[in-house]
């Protein structure tokens, strides 16, 4: 792999696995990540929502390449609670991205509440966490590390400054990434991306657009023809397969009355494919058809991604994503918040966001959500909004596991499935979505019984440490 040309985003957020580093300022994360990547170079990734850039750079190490995260550090900011957010929401997004997170504390300092914090963030995100404990220039100070054992955690004692322990932490690092290769990004040939939307929204325009970028390399394989049914292609080193791309070819222009064997084969469509791409015109907004079309492909399981194509033609008073957002939000509240591009095909805008955020919401899709953190977020969401007693009769919430993947889908056990409110499960969906990052996703929940009298699986707060909490509702005020 070329350095100069990483990190590409789609790369970053796909390609190779991606390991974070996180910790407060000051704590020689820095100097880590430098020993880490080597003389590697790194680049600026600016990522949107967060307050401060990153750094990113391939490393290598026992033959496996991943891609590091330095978060960075707040320097300073104008107030402390400003400062705290701008912290938290960084390293939250950092966790979100990473296959392995190593939270860097300063050794000589010893265990500061922010680390604690950032302990607890990684640990609720299930991801695997290493703790790296730093400034251990000489022998002697290893026995400072002893004092993050009394907190169940396995501190890896490092100098990032003197390059002691480096090695070991590269080794540790390596055994926690996922196996080589990964899971497989949607199997044979790569996750299936469709184009979908009305006539004449765009979706031809945009599919050249694509297949002619410099930096899609359409495969060197059979099939890849102009009339290809399908059209596997390479960005940033990761495999996608754009799915009727024939049919988006032919189907131009054509207005009724076809439009009803559009509307079949788009359902055909939707069957093989993993993630679609909704294509809406940016000057019309979300018209009802637009969220018919969202709907079906909601309903049918796939991973959304909303283009606001023909971004161009709009005035540029009217060219605020937000504003384009807000409108959805009005007329169409249910798909407010999927992700959105507001694009041109015609001036390639904003397409160079497309593959990033395609990818990102390809990892939602392909989530494992560890059953520990499925039951603390469960735990938490019951806290915070107990569910209702349906006819006097208390609804509880025995455990929840993920039982489904592309999409996720958690099964929640609970003494009365048939009473759970279609609207607390959509609480309860909301909140699982929030935790973990899944933009983009339909996460599926199934409320099936289980008998009070079988015993419930502990909620892993304990094992973290914790105050538990049951998941369960309070229902007797
Ligand atoms: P499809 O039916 O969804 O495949 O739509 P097409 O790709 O055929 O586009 C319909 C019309 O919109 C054509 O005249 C395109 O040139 C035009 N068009 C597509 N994308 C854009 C865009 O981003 N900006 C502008 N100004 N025109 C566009």
């Amino acid at each position: 792999m070329n350095d100069a040309r990483l990190p590409d985003p789609a790369a970053s957020a796909g390609g190779l696995p991606v390991v974070a580093l996180v910790g407060r300022p000051n704590v020689g994360k820095s100097t880590l990540f430098n020993r880490l990547v080597r003389a590697r170079r790194a680049i600026v990734d600016d990522v949107p929502g967060v307050t401060r850039d990153r750094l990113v750079a391939p490393a290598t190490h026992a033959g496996r390449e991943f891609l590091c995260v330095d978060t960075g550090g707040v320097t300073s900011a104008p107030a402390r609670d400003a400062l705290a957010a701008g912290v938290r929401a960084q390293t939250l997004a950092a966790i979100a991205e990473a296959d392995v997170v190593v939270v860097v504390v300063d050794g000589v300092a010893g265990l500061e509440p922010e680390d604690r914090e950032t302990i607890r963030l990684v640990r609720r995100s299930g991801k695997p966490m290493l703790l790296a404990v730093n400034k251990l220039d000489r022998p002697g100070r290893d026995a400072l590390a002893h004092d993050f054992l009394r907190e169940g955690l396995e501190p890896l004692a490092v100098s990032a400054a003197h390059h002691r322990g480096v090695e070991a932490l590269l080794d540790a690092i390596v055994a926690a990434l996922p196996p080589p290769g990964g899971a497989p990004a949607g199997g044979e040939g790569g996750t299936r991306v469709a184009i979908i939307g009305r006539p004449n929204v765009g979706k031809s325009s945009l599919l050249n657009r694509l297949l002619g970028a410099e930096r899609t390399i359409v495969a060197p394989e059979a099939g890849t023809t102009r009339d290809a049914i399908d059209t596997p292609i390479v960005v940033g080193g990761r495999r996608w397969v754009l799915i009727d791309t024939a049919g988006i070819r032919r189907r131009t222009h054509v207005r009724d009355p076809l439009e009803r064997h559009g509307a079949v084969r788009a359902l055909g469509t939707l069957e093989r494919s993993d993630l679609v791409l909704v294509v809406l015109d940016a000057a019309e907004g979300m018209t009802d058809q637009d969220a018919r079309i969202v709907g079906r492909a909601w309903q049918a399981g796939r991973g959304v991604v909303l283009l606001a194509n023909k971004w161009d033609t709009l005035p540029p008073e009217r060219r605020d994503p937000a504003d384009f957002r807000a409108a959805i939000a009005t007329f169409h509240g249910a798909f407010a918040d999927l992700p959105l591009l507001c694009v041109s095909a015609k001036t390639g805008e904003g397409l160079g966001g497309l593959w990033p955020l395609v990818a990102r919401v390809e990892r939602a899709y392909d989530a494992t959500l560890p059953t520990p953190a499925v039951n603390e977020a469960l735990a938490d969401a019951v806290a915070s909004h107990p569910p209702p007693s349906p006819g006097g009769r208390p609804l509880r919430f025995f455990y929840a596991t993920q039982t489904a993947r592309r999409p996720p889908a958690v099964t929640v056990f609970t003494n009365a499935p048939e009473a759970v409110p279609a609207a607390y499960a959509r609480y309860l969906a909301g909140q699982l979505v929030a935790r973990f990052c899944l933009v983009g996703v339909p996460l599926r929940l199934r409320f099936r019984a289980r008998r009070r009298a079988e015993r419930p699986r502990v909620p892993s707060r304990a094992a973290a440490g914790e105050r538990p909490r049951p998941a369960r509702g309070r229902s007797r005020r």
